[in-house]
């Protein structure tokens, strides 16, 4: 794997964690009363681009579905970067993608939900 997609691989890492993070209080929020489960949230483009700030708009249960696995990310439709990944799931708001095997270690290694060691 060449230094580039190391890169992205990490950028979208990063972005990966920031979702945790707005779930977290989309969490929160719902068990508060304040947002419905079943309504859409912002969350951040996790694509290889290290300018894009996109963001989409996702339900709960549709981020989910992208954190399914830690080789998984969420982007805006047309982010796929064809070289790293390919797309598992398409709508016309989102689209998830899934590691190819070369860059699943990073993905893996990343994932928000995995304990880290020494943590
Ligand atoms: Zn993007």
């Amino acid at each position: 794997m060449g230094d580039r997609e190391d890169r992205k691989a990490r950028n979208e890492a990063v972005f990966r964690t920031l979702n945790e993070r707005i779930r977290a209080v989309v969490d929160e929020l719902s068990l508060a009363g304040i947002v419905d489960e079943r309504e859409v949230s912002e969350y951040l483009c996790e694509c290889a681009a290290a300018d894009c700030l996109e963001r989409i708009m996702l339900t709960p249960a549709e981020y989910e579905l992208a954190r399914a696995t830690p080789i998984r990310f969420v982007i805006a439709p047309g982010h796929v970067a064809v070289e790293v990944e390919r797309v598992v799931h398409e709508t016309d708001r989102f689209m998830i993608v899934e590691k190819h095997p070369g860059e699943r270690q990073i993905a893996a290694a990343t994932d928000p939900r995995r304990e880290q060691p020494g943590e």
